[in-house]
């Protein structure tokens, strides 16, 4: 890259240079650029890192332009960087275009060495300040830079500690200090074979090149990948003029929130520590203090803080993420970015902001990640439940959770992959820890505050997460924990409740959540706005009162097969399939035609007035007879028993041979390419017809009731005009004797589902018998990419991912190049047959935002999806309308 801009001082960037400066270094320009109190830097582009990342080498003539930026720094702090008599210290941070919390690394007070050292302690004659910021650099430069464990400068910090009798490292003395700093230095020495770099400017150099590098460590790579970041964005990297909040009790540093990121509410919230620098209140070593206590310590401070978060959240018209330093009594402010938040808080901000008229009902829609919200839906402790309590820490993320306590990241991964059920319980977490956080089902840490790693990532992640429980002794070598006189062992089984902060004994007890009247209102704003329509699949009149409460306007799906898998229904099942004439099977049917009525009735009346989209039986019918082999079993058995003379049930042995006989005639290699979905119908015409009867006869006493009942026939799995030719006849006659028979039309809407390829391409012949279509792409993935639905996922779509063969599992999210493919042609065919085709998707893709998104610009006109995921489709519905209106009203070229 021989001429391109590499570096850009915070008084040339904007907000709007984001990809090339990152968030933090554009935000930090842009507070530069608004007069906010911003310690003077300069930003190496994203541009420069990817050079980095694909040469291994850096831009020609960088460190020249750093020298030359710093330049314009150290005239601004009238100091200059290495010099004795009046050191400028730097940090050094990376920043990406996409926030990535402690993802990357940080080193601060560059610039020190022995004679810097010497030099600021003299300047501010206060040598314990200058030997602790000596201290921290040599840590963070050994870690970050050289590569040697944390672990190892903190035993070193707490032998110091234990030996100088200091309950904090604030209450250790300048010698200790600087005792420490050799100490350190030799351990790098020592450990990486190279001595710490007395040269400031080497000392850049490096930490630059290692901030670079951290955009490929792995807890980066895992972060991106959970997050779905794109790999080539690179990190920017901000060189910037310290500020110190360690100068003694007139200054502090802190996090801070512009508004409450847990609930949303108005207040400013975060935590500060006196004397202290950024790190210690992230790092989550030292417990901090409420901001509200700094009204009481610096209220001028105070003022100045909240004047700061009007502005800032006025100027971005979002809540903020805010980092402050106070010098000596004046303030700075480090970084502002967009605040992580619960989906609570997402959910209440946005419905405040749109009401305070920062922003319009569409913004406020953009705000709230639809994957967000189902933590909303997330269960909480049953209000009513006996606890034991045993121990109380902040509440850092809502929601409930219980499970086997687990001590260490690696260990909750692998049990986690054997499906059990955990809470990850440390001393504080850190990004190394990522992978153990994303396997259980709570954290609950013993130090930090609400900004601490744990908290943020948790609350990301939706996960109910205590930290700062200050009542544990943990011990980790023996893996286990003391609250008072109780311990707890690894696998003792423990609940969290991130709402209120209790850590409680054993399972416990939990309720479905509530809207907030915020959440409905949010609900009632994406309603107006969105184009496609929201049902739900759901097979009980249960499910379809729940998703009749989350506002789905039919039902999507309603699969039969699970009505006749119920107890009372599965001998009468049995009888029909083994049913050798098809008087046999009529009579069978017969018994189960009441049955299926009444299952209908109760669907329909639960939904009525809404549509409720009936399918035909889809699976094959060896589904409902016992497992061969444990019928085999089982029929040896009695033989063998019989043979050595012993008194047997012959009827059950007769009963057993004629199952085994069917079941092994029914049998197929590939069931799921078999014979099931309409073949079942062709083939056994009389199964359909019953379900029909009881379909229409559940429609006509309703309607005798004055139930608005709008039953729709779906057919499954058709692929072939002829089929759905031929079962739609079938079920018109149905409806047309039914009518007869009760004098109240019920000829409904008959349509089909679209889970086959060939269904896609010859969707306009299918048209011609079908008044609906609706994808089911469960099956429709399963046929395009020829992947076992039943086994792709445990067998071998982990190493596609992970060798990015496939951008993302298919059966969770719709294929876009392929099968979205598929669904495109269908919808062009299929209206160009019959232009008021209605036609929706009703496979798990129905509730993911992304598919729903596709859905949208495909043309579709509803998705339907699980009942609990039918708020998160009516949200992500209407964000795909918004983004629509908005590349609409775009000017030209944008
Ligand atoms: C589908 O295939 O997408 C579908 C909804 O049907 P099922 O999952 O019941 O096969
Ligand atoms: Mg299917």
């Amino acid at each position: 890259m021989p001429d391109s801009k590499n570096i850009f001082l915070f008084s040339e960037g904007n907000a709007g240079m984001r990809d090339l400066l990152g968030g933090k270094g554009a935000n930090l320009a842009e507070m530069t650029r608004i007069g906010l109190p911003v310690p003077p830097g300069l930003t190496i582009t994203t541009a420069a890192c990817n050079y980095y990342s694909s040469t291994r080498r850096f831009p020609d003539r960088l460190m020249d332009d750093v020298r030359r930026a710093l330049g314009e720094v150290e005239r601004a702090m009238n100091k200059r960087f290495g010099d004795p008599a009046r050191a400028l210290l730097v940090s050094v941070r990376s920043g990406a275009a996409i926030s990535m919390p402690g993802m990357m690394d940080t080193i601060l007070n560059l610039g020190l060495n022995d004679k810097t050292v010497a030099g600021l302690a003299a300047a501010t004659g206060d040598e314990r300040f200058a030997y602790d910021c000596y201290r921290r650099l040599c840590t963070m430069f050994g870690n970050v830079v050289m590569h040697i464990e944390g672990a190892r400068f903190e035993e070193a910090l707490s032998a110091a500690r234990e030996r100088h009798r200091a309950a904090s490292d604030v209450e250790l003395p300048a010698g200790a200090l600087r005792d420490l700093t050799s100490e350190f230095k030799a351990l790098i020495a020592g450990e990486s074979g190279r001595a710490f770099p007395e040269d400031p400017f080497e000392q850049l150099e490096m930490a630059i090149r290692a901030v670079f590098e951290s955009w490929n460590n792995p807890r980066a790579m895992v972060y991106r990948r959970i997050n779905r970041i794109p790999d080539d964005l690179g990190t920017a990297v901000n060189v910037q003029a310290m500020v110190f909040g360690n100068m003694g009790q007139g200054s502090a540093t802190g996090v801070l929130f512009t508004r409450n990121p847990s609930t949303g509410a108005r207040e400013l919230y975060g935590e500060y520590l006196a004397n202290a620098q950024g790190e210690d209140v992230v790092a989550g070593i030292r417990t901090p203090r409420p901001i509200a206590a700094l009204q009481g310590e610096m209220p001028s401070i105070y003022a100045e803080i909240a004047r700061t978060c009007k502005l800032l959240e006025d100027h971005y018209r979002d809540l903020q993420d805010i980092e402050f330093t106070v010098e000596s009594g004046r303030l700075y402010i480090l970084q502002t970015r967009a605040a992580k938040r619960t989906a609570a808080a997402a959910v209440k901000a946005a419905w405040d902001m749109a009401g305070e008229g920062l922003i319009t009902r569409e913004q406020a829609l953009l705000r709230i990640e639809p994957d967000q919200v189902t933590s909303l839906l997330h269960r909480t402790i049953d209000p009513r439940a006996r606890l034991d309590v045993f121990a109380t820490g902040l509440p850092a993320s809502p929601g409930a959770a219980s499970g086997e306590v687990v001590f260490d990241a690696d260990r909750a991964e692998a049990l986690g992959q054997d499906g059990r059920r955990l809470i990850l319980v440390r001393p504080e977490t850190t990004p190394d820890d990522i992978h153990g956080i994303l396997a259980a089902q709570g954290i609950l840490t013993s130090r930090g505050g609400m900004t601490c790693h744990a908290a943020i990532v948790a609350r990301h992640m939706g996960k109910p997460c205590v930290v700062g429980c200050e009542a544990l002794r943990i011990d980790l070598q023996r893996r286990e924990f003391r609250a008072g006189d109780r311990v707890f062992c690894e696998g003792d089984v423990i609940s969290i409740d991130g709402a209120t902060g209790r850590v409680i004994a054993g399972e416990v007890p939990v309720v479905d959540p509530e809207f907030s009247p915020e959440f409905s209102g949010i609900l009632d704003w994406a309603d107006a706005v969105r184009r496609l329509g929201v049902e739900a699949n759901a097979d009980t009149p249960q499910d379809a009162a729940r998703a009749r409460e989350f506002g789905a306007h039919g039902i999507g799906l309603c699969r039969t097969e699970h009505m006749f898998m119920a107890p009372d229904r599965l001998p009468v099942v049995r009888a029909m399939i083994m049913a050798e004439t098809a008087a046999e099977r009529e009579a069978a049917l017969a018994r189960l035609l009441p049955m299926q009525q009444g299952d209908f009735a109760g669907i329909l009346e639960a939904m009525a007035g809404y549509p409720v989209t009936i399918r035909l039986l889809d699976p094959p019918l060896h589904e409902f007879l016992p497992d061969v082999e444990e019928l085999s079993l089982a029929v040896e058995r009695l033989r063998a028993a019989r043979e050595h003379g012993a008194a047997i049930d012959e009827a059950d042995l007769a009963a057993k041979e004629g199952l085994l006989r069917k079941a092994r005639a029914l049998a197929e290699f590939n069931p799921m390419l078999g014979l099931r979905g309409c073949r079942l119908g062709i083939l056994f015409p009389e199964i359909y017809r019953m379900q029909a009867r009881a379909i229409f006869h559940a429609t006509a006493a309703l309607r005798r009731r004055g139930v608005d009942a709008r039953p729709e026939v779906m057919i499954p799995l058709v692929g072939i005009e002829g089929e759905i030719a031929a079962t739609g006849a079938m079920v018109r006659e149905e409806a047309d004797r039914v009518s007869g028979e009760t004098g109240i039309d019920v000829h409904c809407p008959i349509g089909t589902m679209i889970e086959l390829p060939r269904a896609c391409l010859v969707a306009d012949q299918v048209a011609r018998h079908a008044e609906f279509f609706s994808f089911g792409t469960n099956d429709l993935t399963q046929t395009t990419f020829g992947f076992s639905r039943d086994d792709a996922e445990a067998k071998f779509l982990g190493p596609y991912l992970e060798q990015h063969l496939l951008p993302e599992n298919p059966f969770a999210v719709l294929d876009v190049d392929g099968v979205g493919q598929l669904i495109v042609m269908a919808v062009e065919k299929g209206r160009k047959a019959r232009p008021d085709l209605r036609i929706g998707i009703c496979g798990e893709h129905g509730g993911d935002p992304r598919s729903i998104e596709f859905c949208h610009r495909a043309g579709l006109d509803y998705v339907s999806c699980s009942p609990f995921r039918v708020p998160v489709a009516r949200l992500a519905a209407a964000r795909a309308r918004v983004r629509e209106l908005v590349q609409e009203t775009a000017p030209r070229g944008e």
